[in-house]
């Protein structure tokens, strides 16, 4: 039906199948749009761009990519690799045209970007149930149609106050400000301990001790961490105190973070009966306690700077980082309040939300979670019930991952092999072990569709 730029003929040919709406014509808009229509409803797909841009994007092609060309990993035991494969497997819009316009990149998916976001747009244009709108939406209301939501972290300012007057203005953030993240198993136990500050409440924290002169030589190493350029878009990004980078707090000075988040109060090291002269806190951040994050490290420093400083850390001597700490500008619900697994929001089923505003990071991930909201839209809207997908699956996972975290604490996350169910029995070899996993998502996805 191809590119419009007015309202007019919004009941088409498939209004017997009903109407999806979607908002935002991004990696996640694009594929929601795509896989509703392939489902047999007509789709109203709205984009603002070209007419408002954002900080960020150049053109007014669907599912630009606003930084980097890459699509990470292709390899199909890694978190990033599996995902495409799961997405390739469901007739994803954005990696049917990521292949065709890949450039060479080892074993990355990298794309030729502008040819890769015409291809996307050409597809869209040319479906015969899906309708372009070219215009901003201001608001959220009336919900005239099962709608996705997928603006992106850059939403525009009228949609965000009225998501936010939605979901409650607790629950919508402008601003990711998030700590690294490491995976349990690489953690060395030998050199941490459980316990609470003043052993009040239970020992939930991992807490890992720093001498004296290991605490110096990582403050020494931290202030002199080379920090990531801001980007256009973050620009205008104030730091508030309670949230500051751990490495400009330490710029105060040599004890600020010992009297800061690295305070050892509270604390006896039960190996030496003492206390610590700092401490590095660690929270879990799922609920099955296979990830953890450093407590007050939110930072701007480069990533391959956070993995050597912290490393630093005794405990974290090797430990492995599924998601660095980043700040900057970012959209995002708390979905763990507000989203079930289907994308649909909690409080109004016909809402849907996808893409980098759920809580999932970067592109696949957010073409990930576009993907099922568009289907479950089409199913909604077709008087079926949304589903989740499997757990096993790398899909199902993120939908689970961000339905489930905890919410006082809840920060975006990228897909990674942490969050799938660990296997039964245990595979200790770690090749091995992604391998069944990614072997295990692909079989659970093909029962999955079977199953439909
Ligand atoms: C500066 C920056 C750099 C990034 N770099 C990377 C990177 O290198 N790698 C990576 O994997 N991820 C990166 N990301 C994250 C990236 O945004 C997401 O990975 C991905 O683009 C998110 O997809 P999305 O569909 O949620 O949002 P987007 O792709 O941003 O799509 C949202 C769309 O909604 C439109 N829109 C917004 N408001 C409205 C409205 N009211 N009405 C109509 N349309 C609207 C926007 O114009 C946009 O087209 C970066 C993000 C930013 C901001």
């Amino acid at each position: 039906m191809g590119f419009t730029t007015d309202l007019q003929g919004t009941s088409g040919p498939g209004e017997t199948n009903g109407r999806v709406v979607v908002i935002g014509a991004g990696l996640a808009g694009s594929e929601a749009a795509w896989q509703a229509a392939q489902a047999g409803t007509w789709v109203e797909l709205w984009e603002m761009r070209p007419q408002v841009m954002t900080p960020a994007h150049q053109t007014g092609d669907c599912a630009e990519l606003v930084c980097s060309n890459s699509l990470h990993s292709n390899r199909l035991e890694s978190a990033s690799g599996l995902l495409k494969e799961e997405l390739r497997r469901l007739d994803s819009v954005i990696l049917a045209a990521a292949d065709a316009h890949a450039v060479p990149a080892g074993q990355a998916l990298a794309v030729e970007r502008r040819v890769f976001a015409q291809d996307v747009t050409a597809r869209l244009q040319a479906h015969p149930r899906i309708r372009m709108v070219r215009r901003e939406r201001q608001a959220l209301w009336p919900l005239d149609a099962v709608t996705v939501v997928a603006t992106g972290p850059l939403t525009s300012p009228a949609l965000a106050k009225d998501i936010a007057a939605f979901v409650g203005t607790d629950f919508l953030y402008f601003y990711d400000a998030a700590a690294p993240i490491v995976t349990a198993e690489s953690i060395d136990y030998s050199r941490a301990f459980w316990g609470s500050r003043y052993q009040r409440g239970q020992a939930d924290y991992l807490n890992c001790p720093l001498s004296e002169e290991e605490y110096r030589v990582f403050w020494q190493a931290l202030v002199e961490a080379e920090q990531a350029p801001l980007e256009a878009a973050d620009a205008e990004m104030h730091y508030f105190e309670g949230c500051l980078p751990v490495e400009v707090m330490a710029r105060r000075g040599p004890e600020t973070l010992a009297y800061g988040p690295l305070k050892p109060v509270g604390l006896r090291d039960p190996r030496t009966g003492k206390r610590p002269y700092a401490v590095v806190q660690l929270r879990r951040e799922d609920r099955e306690g296979r990830l953890f994050n450093l407590v007050g490290f939110q930072t701007r420093l480069k990533w391959g700077e956070q993995e050597r400083v912290f490393r630093m850390i005794p405990a974290l001597a090797n430990a492995e980082f599924v998601r660095f700490g980043v700040m900057h500008r970012n959209t995002f619900l708390n979905a763990p309040q507000v989203l079930l697994p289907t994308y649909q929001s909690r409080r109004e089923p016909r809402l849907f939300f996808a893409g980098q505003m759920t809580g999932v990071e970067g592109y696949i991930e957010s073409c990930a979670s576009g993907l099922i909201a568009g289907r479950n839209a089409a199913r909604l809207a077709q008087g079926l019930e949304p589903l989740a997908f499997p757990r096993e699956t790398m899909l199902g996972a993120m939908a689970r991952f961000i339905t489930e975290a905890d919410p006082g604490n809840f920060q975006p996350m990228n897909a990674t092999l942490a969050l799938l169910p660990p296997l039964e029995p245990a595979v200790r070899d770690k090749r091995r072990r992604h391998q069944l996993l990614a072997e295990r998502a692909l079989q659970a996805l093909e029962r999955f569709i079977r199953g439909l």
